[in-house]
This record gives C-alpha cells, sequence and structure tokens, in this order.
C-alpha cells in the first residue's frame, strides 16, 4: 500500500530533506524522478497500492453499468429506424432479433453481480462493454449485406468510432487503453475484409479518423486517471509526511484483521510516539518540528518492506500495520527503528542539531480481536514504554 507515495506526493518533505544541501543538480534529478513517476502513472498499473487499484475497479463497474444501460436502450429503441430506412422486412426482423438479443446482453453486463474491489472483474467487464458491440456490428453487417439501402450502411458503420469513443470516459493507464483500442480496429479491418475494399481510399480515412479518436480518448482516460490518483492522494495522505492518514490506516486495519483471520496468519501493530517533541516545538520552533515529523516518516518507509502499511496516527504518533508478521520480528523492526533515530541529521534554522527519539508500543492481533482492542492494547503497551523511561520498545502482553 506503499506504493503510491511518489516524490510528488512527498513535495514538501523531500523540500525539508533537501533545504540545507539543495543544488541545481539534485533539483534535476528530483525534477526527473517526478517525471518517471508521472509517467509510470499514466501509462501502467505498477506501483500502485491495492487501495487504489480497488477504488478505480469500483468506479470503472459503475460506468460500465451506466453505460450498458444506456446502450441496451439505444440498441432496442434503434429498431424503429431500421423500420423506417430499410425497406426489406425479412432483414428488418432479423436485425430486431439481433437487436434483442445485444440489448439482453447488455442489460446482463449491466446488472452481473460486481465484485467490489475487483479489477479483473472491472477489467472483463469493460472488455465485454468494448466487444458487444463489435460483435453485433460485424453480425447486422451480414444481415444487411441480403438487402439494405447505403444510407442504411452508413447508420451501421459508425460503430467503431462509439467503441473507440466510450473509452473516455473511463480511467485507464496508457497499455490498458491500447488493448481496449483492439476491438474497433480489428472490426475496421474485418469489415473491411469481407465486406469492402482494404487499402480503398475510404478505408483509409475511416483507419486515420480511428486513430485520432483513439489518441483522443486515451487522452482523456489519462486525465480521468491522472485526476482520480490526485484526487486519492488527497484523500487518504497527511500532507506534512505523505504517508496515509489516519482514515487510510483505519480502513487497512480493518482489511488486515480480516485477511490475518481469513489465512489465520500473524499480524501485528506498532505505535511510536516521538519522545518531549514539545520540547522540540519550543526549543527549536514548529518549522523545525515540522522537520524532525518529516524525517522519522522517511526513517518509517525505509524500515518497512513492501507489504507493511505505515501512517500518522494523529500529532506526532504513527502507527505501522505488519502483515503476516509475528511479534519477535515486529520488535526487531521497531528496535531497528528506534536505533536509526540516532543517526539522521535534522537541523534547526540556526543550524544547531536537533536529536530525537521515539517510544514504540507494539501488540499483536489475537484470536477473534478487533480492531478498537486491539489499538486500545498498543497504546497501552506506548504508555508503559513512556513510564519506562522513554527511547525504548514495550510488546503487550
Ligand atoms: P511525550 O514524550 O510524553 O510524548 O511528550 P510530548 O511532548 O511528545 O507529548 P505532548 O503530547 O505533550 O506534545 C505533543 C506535541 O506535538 C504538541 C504539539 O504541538 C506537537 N505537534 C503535533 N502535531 C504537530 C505538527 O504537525 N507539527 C509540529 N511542529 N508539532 C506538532
Ligand atoms: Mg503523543
Ligand atoms: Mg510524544
Amino acid at each position: 500500500m506503499r506504493d503510491s507515495v511518489t516524490d510528488v506526493d512527498r513535495g514538501i518533505s523531500q523540500e525539508s530533506r533537501t533545504r540545507d544541501k539543495r543544488s541545481t543538480n539534485e533539483g534535476s534529478i528530483e525534477w526527473g524522478r517526478a517525471f518517471y513517476s508521472m509517467i509510470m502513472d499514466l501509462t501502467t498499473n505498477r506501483n500502485r497500492t491495492a487501495d487504489f487499484l480497488g477504488t478505480r475497479a469500483n468506479f470503472i463497474q459503475d460506468r460500465v453499468r451506466a453505460l450498458a444501460l444506456v446502450f441496451a436502450a439505444v440498441v432496442f429503441l434503434w429498431m424503429g429506424l431500421d423500420y423506417v430506412i430499410i425497406p426489406d422486412p425479412a432483414v428488418v426482423v432479423k436485425l430486431a432479433l439481433l437487436r434483442s438479443l445485444c440489448a439482453a446482453l447488455y442489460l446482463g453486463l449491466a446488472f452481473l453481480a460486481s465484485k467490489p474491489h475487483s479489477l479483473p472483474r472491472a477489467r472483463a467487464k469493460l472488455a465485454a462493454l468494448v466487444t458487444l458491440p463489435c460483435a453485433f456490428y460485424i453480425a447486422s453487417r451480414f444481415v444487411l449485406a441480403e438487402g439494405a439501402p447505403p444510407g442504411a450502411l452508413m447508420v451501421y458503420d459508425f460503430f467503431p468510432f462509439v467503441v473507440m469513443v466510450q473509452l473516455a470516459i473511463f480511467p485507464l493507464p496508457l497499455l490498458e487503453g491500447l488493448m481496449l483500442s483492439v476491438p474497433a480496429f480489428a472490426t475496421l479491418f474485418a469489415v473491411e475484409a469481407l465486406f469492402g475494399e482494404i487499402m480503398s481510399l475510404s478505408f483509409l480515412g475511416n483507419l486515420t479518423l480511428l486513430v485520432l479518436l483513439m489518441c483522443l480518448a486515451l487522452w482523456a482516460s489519462m486525465s480521468e486517471l491522472q485526476m482520480l490518483l490526485r484526487l486519492y492522494r488527497q484523500a487518504t495522505r497527511d500532507p506534512l509526511t505523505g504517508l496515509f492518514n489516519r482514515g487510510a490506516l483505519m480502513e487497512h486495519v480493518q482489511l488486515e484483521i480480516g485477511r490475518a483471520r481469513r489465512y489465520e496468519h500473524g499480524m501485528c501493530v506498532l505505535l511510536f510516539d516521538l519522545d518531549k517533541f514539545k520540547r522540540i516545538n519550543d526549543e527549536f520552533g514548529h518549522l523545525a518540528g515540522d522537520a524532525v515529523l518529516q524525517a522519522f516518516a522517511r526513517i518509517l518507509e525505509k524500515g518497512m518492506r513492501q507489504t507493511d502499511v505505515v501512517g500518522r496516527y494523529g500529532g506526532e504518533e504513527f502507527l505501522a500495520v505488519l502483515a503476516c508478521t509475528r511479534k519477535t520480528d515486529a520488535e526487531s523492526l521497531a528496535e531497528r527503528i528506534r536505533a536509526a533515530c540516532a543517526d539522521v541529521e535534522v537541523s534547526s534554522p540556526e543550524g544547531v542539531r536537533i536529536e530525537f527519539t521515539t517510544s514504540v508500543g507494539i501488540a499483536e492481533l489475537e484470536a477473534s480481536e478487533d480492531a478498537e482492542s486491539l489499538l486500545s492494547r498498543v497504546d497501552e503497551s506506548l504508555y508503559k514504554a513512556k513510564d519506562a523511561g522513554r527511547d525504548c520498545v514495550i510488546v503487550a502482553a
């Protein structure tokens, strides 16, 4: 879950970290990293949190449902237009049957049970939404070949373009968008090969138009993805440290407790509280206090594994959720982080080195324990660490 913190997210903390030693060279490295992470954000799903992918999946599933309902109605009601523009009643009846089948499939897609947070399910539905009109179009061209005026064909030939345009309303990374564009291109080629003339001027014109629409649709999809990412980060991040905020942490604690129960593996939470932090503010000022919080956040991030989640619980308190971890391992991780505080250099605006320490409480999830009890036990062990003289780790019994 840590992965979606990019350097762009961490703008403020990066600033303080490099405040005293920034050089042009470092500035361009930072810029390069931010640019690289933006490109990664917009092209693939790599480096995304499971939580963000789930949010995007829900978003996609909602929109597939809305579009499928609209298309079901349009495809069905279009029968009236077929009746007016196609003189052959046999063709009209066959098209009506095809349209009814297509509308029924759209309805099935709209009401297919949605599995929340499942990106594979959302992708499959989106692929069906793109493929269904392509299949309908190819089938109806076979029926229309039995006898339809050129005007009627024109009404049908815009299908690949509609399929492409609908991609614009989904938040998609580039690779996913490109893959979802394949059915529209395949349909254009197939219909041209079956009923037209490949490399004719009208085919080349249609192909150019489809490429143009793909570029615009994918641009819109990526902009939407970028906006969704930005809003998601704003809603789940602590702006000072770039770590998860309390709301996101609580959701993750619940999620992890559920997983620990289901798969019967251990799970630990660690609560860190910076010692005598008020003194740092009083002595060096709030900005220096902020720099210490940011430095500590970086220590936490470095110390955690890919599967761990860490966030700011409140003021100078931080919570880490360690999946599949027993308390002995959690204790050595906490010790490493406690010890690392002594090695980090944070300076006041006057250049005086600020030393800081942390107390840590640890609790391991017990059978059938809920989040409230787990958090109250970890809080208790943190209090014990404070009572024991601070700068130490206490594991709940
Ligand atoms: P203890 O060792 O018992 O934890 O003592 P403490 O001084 O750390 O604890 P206390 O709760 O008395 O003070 C916490 C301080 O943290 C008070 C508050 O001003 C400061 N603080 C909370 N959030 C921030 C922040 O975002 N920035 C800065 N600079 N200070 C903060
Ligand atoms: Mg505190
Ligand atoms: Mg404190």
